[in-house]
């Protein structure tokens, strides 16, 4: 894994070096581009992609603790839980999820893998969700004794720092352009925080009316120096909305490279890639790393028989 002194951790995870996939299209030929992909989502069969960068160095402070413990927020369907849930698993830390939202009768797949992974799940409404505030948390303080508490989607500068080591796999490659899916703007943040190549850094967000990346930026200490390009016409209505043409486009392409993508993230990047090939955003000659970051887990909640894979 990353050539970094944190390599322990994802060995003990059982994670492999990801490999970088070129992606051959006829398009991509006669606009004179080459574009392949980082395939983060191969690191681990489980739990793959950015939300392990994110989450290393949480682990690790709760590793070298005498609690023991973590705990962290999200949704039904978050891929931030998931993988929070079997990295503490592995590693033996106890995890507590808070998650947004009543009790359901039956739990989605990702709250279901959380709990087989050992998380214990506190469910709260939504209104109580939005307003957590430091009388909630001392409250964790007393239910749970000490811990190492991780923001909703790892959005912090930890969880900048941890993203940042994705970096390592792309130095020296001279690429003129990385790509990202756009969420909470963390893994974007480290990437673009610790870019010393030159290469263009884009970010595709996922999300609808999306507008403070600035003050996310600022948040998370970024660089105000490091060049970077947000993209916000693929959202395809919505965070987790999809249409008809992103599945088919998930399905051809899945027939094309043999590379899954998630709906969520991934797919509307990629869609966004291809549609601006065509346009000519990009100059001929352009080098362009997609960086693939997983979650593939979220398509499980998909009607069953709308993937090909
Ligand atoms: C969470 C996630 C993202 C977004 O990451 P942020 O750091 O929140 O911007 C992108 N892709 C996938 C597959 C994810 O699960």
């Amino acid at each position: 894994m990353p050539q970094s002194p944190d390599e322990d951790l994802f060995l003990a995870i059982d994670c492999k070096a990801p490999q970088i996939l070129q992606l051959r299209d006829d398009l991509f030929e006669k606009k004179d581009l080459e574009i392949s992909m980082l395939r983060l989502d191969e690191i681990h069969p489980i739990v793959s992609g950015n939300k392990l960068f994110k989450l290393i160095y949480f682990l690790k402070e709760a590793r070298d603790s005498v609690h023991k413990t973590i705990i962290t927020f999200g949704g039904a369907f978050s891929n931030h839980l998931a993988a929070t849930a079997f990295a503490c698993g592995k590693l033996n830390l106890n995890c507590v999820g808070i998650v947004r939202g009543e009790r359901p009768k039956t739990l989605s797949h990702t709250l279901m893998f959380c709990m087989q992974h050992g998380m214990q799940l506190e469910f709260i409404s939504r209104s109580s969700y939005r307003q957590i505030d430091k009388d909630f948390l001392n409250e964790l303080n007393n239910k749970y004794g000490k811990h190492v508490l991780i923001p909703e989607g790892g959005f912090s500068i930890k969880g900048k720092e941890g993203a940042s080591l994705i970096n390592n796999y792309m130095r020296n490659k001279n690429f003129s352009h990385v790509s990202l899916p756009v969420g909470t703007a963390t893994t974007f943040a480290g990437i673009v925080d610790s870019n010393e190549s030159g290469s263009e850094i884009i970010g595709f967000g996922v999300l609808k009316n999306f507008y403070d990346l600035e003050e996310r930026f600022a948040n998370l200490k970024v660089d105000s120096s490091k060049k970077y390009s947000f993209i916000g016409d693929y959202y395809f209505g919505g965070y987790a909305k999809k249409t008809a043409e992103l599945i088919s486009f998930m399905n051809w392409f899945y027939t094309k490279h043999k590379v899954p993508l998630d709906f969520v993230y991934t797919a509307k990047m990629m869609f966004g890639i291809y549609d601006l090939s065509a346009k000519n955003y990009f100059i001929p000659g352009s080098k362009i790393l997609c960086i693939h970051t997983g979650g593939l887990q979220g398509n499980d909640s998909l009607p069953k028989g709308s993937m090909l894979f």
